[in-house]
Order: C-alpha cells, then sequence, then structure tokens
C-alpha cells in the first residue's frame, strides 16, 4: 500500500503572526516556521499503519517554498520512507486551486493508494484542499474523519456532524482528511533524524508536473486587497451606582445588540 501525506510547513502558532502588507502573503520571516500539528497527525495515522503492516509505503508531498525543506524533512525522521517538494517561484501566492492542481499532478505522478490530508491548515484555514484534490483525480473523499480504519482495500471512519456522529466508507484509492481528534504523533528520534538524510527526497518543478500557474483557462482567485485587524479597542467600563443595569441596557439598545 502506497500512502502520501500533504503536510504544509506553517508559522508557528505559538509565536507572533504577521501578514506581508505589500504582498498579502503571511510574513514568513516574522516568526518561526514548523511543520502543521494536523499535517503531522495525519502522517502518524499512516505511520502506525506501516508499523503494523510490512510493505507500507509513506511518502510526504508539500508545495512550499525552498527554504521548507528542512521542515518537510521532519516528515522523514519521523518515519516516512520518501518525501516530495514542488518548488516553484511561480507559485508565490498560490491560491486554494492552483495548490490543488499542483498536488493533484503531484500525486499522479507519485501514485497513491491513500491521500492523508489534515482538515484544515493552521495558517491558511482554507479546509477544502483535501476535497479539491480527491475532485481533481476523480477519487472518492472522505473528510473530516475522527477516527479512521485502514484496510487493505478500504478505508472507515466517523466524521462528527451536527448532533451525531456519521460512519463513513470509501475503496481505496482515495482521499481522507482528519482532525485534531486523532492522537498526537510520534517525536523524531535521533535514530530517525540520521536515517532522514539519507532518504530519497525528490524536488519538482512546475514544468515538471506540466502545470501552468498563469493559465488564463484556469479559475484562479485573486486577491484585491488585505488589511491587519484593526487593535482591540478598550472595552467600557460601567460602575455600578444603583443604575448600572439602566446603563448596561441603554448601552446594548445604542448598539444594537439587544
Ligand atoms: C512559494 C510559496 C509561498 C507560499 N506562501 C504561503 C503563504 O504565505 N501563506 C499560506 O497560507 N500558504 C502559502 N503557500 C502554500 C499554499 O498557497 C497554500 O498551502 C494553499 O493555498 C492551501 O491553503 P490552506 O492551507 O488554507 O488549505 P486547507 O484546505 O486549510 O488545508 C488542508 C490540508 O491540505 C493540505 N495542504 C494544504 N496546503 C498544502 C500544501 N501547500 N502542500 C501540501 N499539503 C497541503 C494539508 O494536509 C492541510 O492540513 C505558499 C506556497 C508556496 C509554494
Amino acid at each position: 500500500m502506497k500512502i502520501v501525506v500533504l503536510v504544509k510547513e506553517v508559522p508557528d502558532t505559538y509565536g507572533d503572526r504577521k501578514l506581508n502588507l505589500e504582498t498579502g502573503l503571511a510574513d514568513r520571516a516574522a516568526s518561526e516556521t514548523v511543520l502543521d500539528e494536523i499535517g503531522e497527525r495525519s502522517l502518524e495515522v499512516a505511520l502506525s499503519y506501516a508499523d503494523a503492516h510490512e510493505g507500507t509505503e509513506v511518502v510526504v508531498l508539500s508545495m512550499a517554498p525552498e527554504s521548507a525543506q528542512a521542515t518537510v524533512r521532519k516528515g522523514l525522521a519521523m518515519g516516512a520512507s520518501a518525501a516530495v517538494q514542488v518548488v516553484d517561484d511561480a507559485l508565490l501566492g498560490a491560491d486554494l486551486g492552483l495548490t490543488a492542481e499542483v498536488l493533484a499532478a503531484a500525486l499522479r505522478r507519485t501514485g497513491f493508494d491513500l491521500v492523508i490530508a489534515g482538515n484544515q491548515s493552521t495558517d491558511g484555514t482554507g479546509g477544502v484542499l483535501p476535497a479539491m484534490v480527491a475532485e481533481l483525480l476523480d477519487v472518492p473523499q472522505a473528510t473530516s474523519l475522527s477516527s479512521v480504519e485502514i484496510s487493505e482495500g478500504a478505508i472507515a471512519g466517523v466524521r462528527a456532524i451536527d448532533g451525531g456522529v456519521a460512519r463513513v466508507s470509501a475503496e481505496l484509492p482515495t482521499v481522507i482528511s482528519i482532525t485534531e481528534a486523532l492522537p498526537d504523533a510520534r517525536f523524531p528520534n535521533f535514530k530517525g533524524i540520521m536515517a532522514a538524510k539519507k532518504k530519497p527526497f525528490e524536488t519538482l518543478s512546475l514544468a515538471d508536473l506540466g502545470v501552468d500557474a498563469d493559465d488564463p483557462a484556469a479559475a484562479r482567485s485573486i486577491m484585491l486587497a488585505v488589511a491587519e485587524k484593526p487593535p482591540r479597542a478598550a472595552g467600557i467600563k460601567i460602575t455600578d451606582e444603583g443604575d448600572a443595569g439602566e446603563k448596561l441596557a441603554a448601552f446594548l439598545i445604542e448598539n444594537r445588540l439587544a
């Protein structure tokens, strides 16, 4: 079985995250970068299956700037057998549509039985990439799973829905995405870090994949403007001098909150 895990480098959520107001992109130099935690959990799902099923191949795939190589390599140190990174200057500012096109083209090239992604990244938070990739590959999708069982020719899992849970299944090949309900990922150990240096790491360009970032026929979203959130204003304090209730009610009415 070949499992490809989609991983993404993101700014560390523990640090300050900033937008570059000129380009509208995340300012990657403004904070430490890490492998997205949901990507690590996705990798854990694949590695746990591989631990119990000899002959399973686990590949990590990322579309990311060249500087993300060390982050992608962490996937190898955790136990993946190979890594593929799509790097191309024309991808700067890629929207979800172009990202999905690129990842689908890379997946066609690597081949796969199962693709595992996070349900939503920590930075972009688009939450639709796995569904878009499945659509482009013309395979079933089982998204936002809070538990996953992988068998030889199919997957099954549970998805939380309003007021209950749905049990879903799909035959392989398929694309799934998982939620934070899945277990934490393992830490890479020293042996894994050393072994990662010798594992296959393929870097692909858009030309290798036959994808044109400026294809006029493709539907791409265009960012028109970007602005930072205004800083939080200080709240209004009402001191109770016997009329706090009235003041509170007046405030709510004035601000159309009542
Ligand atoms: C040169 C370059 C610069 C980039 N700069 C930025 C940037 O500043 N800000 C930004 O948010 N993105 C950036 N990207 C990445 C890309 O544009 C986004 O990843 C893409 O738009 C997906 O959006 P999302 O994270 O909201 O998707 P979601 O739908 O929220 O992602 C869900 C899941 O899909 C998978 N996934 C998402 N993106 C990728 C990816 N790139 N590679 C592999 N798996 C993926 C992961 O498993 C993730 O958990 C850059 C990429 C390149 C090549």
